[in-house]
This record gives C-alpha cells, sequence and structure tokens, in this order.
C-alpha cells in the first residue's frame, strides 16, 4: 500500500496542481471543444501557442496573481489587503502577458484611488477572485473565521459580487478540507453547501459552459473533479472544454491536487512547468503552512 499524502505533498499538489492546469489550459483558452478535438485531438500535454503565443508549460494570470498574494502574506505574516493590493498593482506594472479584464480594473482603481473596493456590480461576476484563493486558503488552514474573512477582502479588491463571493469561499474551504486529508466526499459537503444556497452553481446534469462567469467556472471545475478518479483525467477532461480553460484548469488543478497529492501530477507535465515558477511554489508552500501553523488568527489585527 502506497501510504496517504502528507499535508506537505496535498499543499505542493494543490499549487502546482493549479500552475499545471493554467499551464496546459491557456494554449486552449477561449477555443471550443470542438476546436481543440480539431487541432489537437484530445489535449494532453503542454502545448503552448494559442491566443497568448505561449512557451510549453508557460503560466498565466492565474498563477501569477495567486504567487503574488502569496507573496503579501508571506511578507506581511498577516493578511493584509492593501499589502495584497500592492503586490498586484506591482505585478501590473510588469505588463504580464495575461490580466483579466476585472482584475485590471480594480487594480486601476487600487492605483488611482487607493481603495480596497468598489461598488458592488453585476459585472463583477467572472472567476478572478476565486482562481487566486489557494495561498489564503493555505495560510488560513485552521483558521475557519480568519479565511472567510480575508477571503472576501481579497475578492472585493477586484470582483465585488455575491456569486463571486460565494464561490471563492467554496472553492477555499473545499481545498482546505482536501489538503487536511479529508477526502472529496467531505469536500462534496462544502459544495453542496455552495449549491444549496445558491441554486445557479448545480451541476448535475452538467450544462456544458466553461466561460469565465463563476457560474460557468464552478459547474465546470466540480463536474470534472467529481466525475473522474485520478489527477491527470480529471485535468484532461476539463481543459478539453476550451473556453476559460486555462482558468478551468487551475481551479480543478487546485483541488485535484489537494486531493491525490504532488506524486500524481504526471511528471512530464511537472517537467515543463517553469523552472522560475515551481522554485517559488515550493518556498511559499512552507512558508505558507508555516503561517498556517502559528494557531493565531491571520486576519485578526491586521
Ligand atoms: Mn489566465
Ligand atoms: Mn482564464
Amino acid at each position: 500500500m502506497i501510504p496517504p499524502p502528507s499535508l506537505r505533498e496535498r499543499a505542493l499538489g494543490a499549487y502546482l496542481g493549479l500552475a499545471v492546469g493554467d499551464a496546459l489550459g491557456a494554449p486552449v483558452e477561449f477555443m471550443t471543444a470542438q476546436e481543440i478535438r480539431h487541432r489537437h485531438g484530445t489535449l494532453r500535454h503542454m502545448a503552448g501557442g494559442g491566443w497568448l503565443k505561449l512557451k510549453p508549460g508557460q503560466v498565466t494570470d492565474d498563477t501569477q496573481m495567486s504567487l503574488s498574494l502569496g507573496r503579501a502574506l508571506i511578507a506581511h505574516g498577516a493578511w493584509d489587503a492593501r499589502a495584497a493590493a500592492e503586490q498586484w498593482a506591482a505585478w501590473w506594472r510588469t505588463r504580464p502577458v495575461d490580466i483579466g479584464n476585472t482584475c485590471r480594473r480594480g487594480i486601476v482603481r487600487f492605483i488611482n484611488q487607493g481603495t480596497l473596493s468598489g461598488p458592488a456590480s453585476e459585472g463583477d461576476g467572472g472567476n478572478g477572485a476565486a482562481m487566486r484563493i489557494l495561498p489564503l486558503a493555505l495560510a488560513t488552514l485552521h483558521d475557519d473565521a480568519g479565511f472567510a474573512t480575508a477571503a472576501i477582502e481579497q475578492a472585493h479588491i477586484t470582483h465585488h459580487h455575491p456569486l463571486s463571493d460565494a464561490a471563492t469561499v467554496a472553492l477555499g474551504r473545499m481545498a482546505q478540507c482536501l489538503l487536511r486529508g479529508e477526502g472529496a466526499t467531505a469536500s462534496r459537503a462544502v459544495a453542496d453547501g455552495l449549491i444549496a444556497g445558491h441554486r445557479q452553481f448545480g451541476f448535475e446534469p452538467y450544462p456544458g459552459r466553461a466561460s469565465g462567469y463563476i457560474v460557468d467556472t464552478v459547474q465546470t471545475v466540480l463536474h470534472g473533479f467529481y466525475s473522474t478518479a485520478n489527477f491527470e483525467d480529471c485535468l484532461v477532461t476539463v481543459v478539453n472544454r476550451g473556453e476559460d480553460a486555462d482558468t478551468t484548469g487551475a481551479i480543478t488543478g487546485m483541488l485535484a491536487g489537494a486531493c491525490y497529492g504532488v506524486a500524481a501530477i504526471p511528471a512530464a507535465w511537472l517537467r515543463k512547468l517553469e523552472a522560475r515558477v515551481a522554485s517559488e511554489i515550493e518556498m511559499q508552500v512552507d512558508a505558507l503552512l508555516a503561517l498556517a501553523r502559528r494557531g493565531t488568527s491571520l486576519a485578526i489585527g491586521a
């Protein structure tokens, strides 16, 4: 019998899984499932290319915004919304290869006005706040109240929308549940709670849309995760649906990596992943787990 993954192996699996899912899906972002089939058959390798003309294994904003959030948490040793916004502003100034419209608008508002939240807006229902939740989920692994407060504050820097809020908190809690080794069934109770509160997220039967709208994204992620039994099948299922494939890939990679552990990520995918990204992820995993172990709430007094 192979022993179950340790917490560190699950945490590395989640964070590297996020980056691998982003890099796997990005070359087919905005394509339809049919266009992908025509071009790649079934996409199951790090292809590169796509509308962003990426190198094979290159990550996009999903991973980069997560790394920026992780840097803010580690540098500050606690949750601090301004520190996170400043990290994203610094990242935006590097002229990233890709940035979502809602994220850009929120970061530019912060730069110009210094505000940490915009007004609630119908247009903020994208998946940009949910895609970057992992570093916070790691740092508050044993701090449920601190997680919920900080998750919504980080979301509102760029996305102020009730469905984005609900999904961001639920996906982070699902990741935490899997990281603690409680298993896919326990994580399913969190997903069911999200759906009980907001029926739109129901994913059985799967409605078949995988866009950047948070409802479509969550349905695609949950369907992919709960209809497969290993990391590779899970990610292949999700990214081959196309549309917002890098982001559905990133979020699914986070859950599947937390569930199955880092050893379950195909070695050929990990080998192609940007080396600088992989080494920063390793460093952040240890630093964020150290924050989680301190036992004091990251959100209190921050
Ligand atoms: Mn992206
Ligand atoms: Mn995307």
